[in-house]
């Protein structure tokens, strides 16, 4: 008893920070794990814990052996299984608030010209019903996709833009990788969703637009070859049917530094849920 109490006298006011940065923690990861496959296989090694701790102490010695090793075994397993899971969550850390920089160094009328370039390159592509995919890279790096095309490095014009995509030139395949007013790459490899619940008139591009939106806080526009249609890929989102004037007014929000990007993209989300509705 004295003991305890001792321990409690001892307490300074690190030991509280410490247990309450522990809590929080955790209760984040719970947070994050509930409802998602992690959560069945959160319950089993806590099962496995209290077996192995139960064993250790009625003494079941060869019960013991086998459980602590498989737990052993079972942290590796985790690792493994949930890389993409572990991966995306760090890469969410590094994006979260206290890094965040803007992601554009570019001054006001540069920010102009290059959102201008890249709607009249969209609206054109989509006037001619040529397909295309144009990635804006934000905070996540996107080097490794880059290098699965072609580097080009070159400023952000319509006529580029449109040139890379006219059919049947050796870039107009895959996606164009555009950072700030650089054209970094075209006929770039993007991963696909695995979004069952899309409509099946989407096909690979508008799943390409979607994978990549979905891995990375990058923004993607797709032009439909099959109807010209202009569409937006956002956090795992897609915005259909956008006219060159919201395309404008997106791209706009996007470029300008610290301001809330998301709302314009939200209104509009909400208006394209509605039309589908009808
Ligand atoms: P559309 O409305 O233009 O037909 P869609 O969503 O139906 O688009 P597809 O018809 O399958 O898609 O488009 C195929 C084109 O999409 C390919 O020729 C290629 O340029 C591009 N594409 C497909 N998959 C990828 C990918 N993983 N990464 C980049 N580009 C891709
Ligand atoms: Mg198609």
């Amino acid at each position: 008893m004295q003991d305890i109490i001792d321990l409690f006298l001892n307490i300074r006011m690190r030991d509280i920070i410490d247990i309450l940065i522990v809590a929080c923690a955790f209760y984040k990861l719970f947070m994050l794990i509930r409802e998602t496959r992690a959560e069945q296989l959160t319950k089993g090694i806590i099962l496995l814990f209290i077996a192995t701790k139960i064993s250790e102490w009625i003494k079941l010695y060869t019960v013991y052996w086998i459980l602590e090793k498989t737990m052993t075994v079972g942290i590796l397993a985790i690792l493994i299984v949930f890389q993409p899971e572990l991966r995306r969550a760090l890469e969410y850390l590094g994006r979260s608030r206290f890094f965040a920089k803007s992601f554009v160094e570019v001054k006001e009328e540069t920010v102009n010209k290059v959102v201008d370039e890249i709607v009249d390159a969209v609206a054109s592509l989509s006037r001619q019903k040529i397909g295309a995919l144009i990635v804006i890279e934000k905070q996540t790096g996107l080097n490794e996709v880059v290098e699965t095309g072609t580097r080009i490095n070159g400023l952000v014009s319509s006529g580029l833009l449109i040139n890379i995509f006219i059919p049947n030139t050796p870039l107009h395949d895959g996606a164009v990788v555009i950072k700030e007013d650089i054209v970094k790459a075209a006929g770039c490899f993007l991963p696909l969703t695995d979004n069952a619940s899309l409509s099946k008139e989407l096909g690979t591009r508008h799943r390409a637009a979607l994978g990549i939106s979905e891995k990375s806080d990058s923004l993607a526009i797709v032009v439909s070859e099959e109807t010209g249609a202009i569409s937006i890929a956002d956090k795992g989102n897609l915005s259909r049917y956008l006219d060159a004037k919201t395309l404008k007014q997106i791209l706009i929000e996007l470029y300008k530094p610290n301001e809330q990007k998301q709302s314009f993209i939200g209104k509009w989300r909400r208006k394209d849920e509605q039309r589908e509705e009808e």
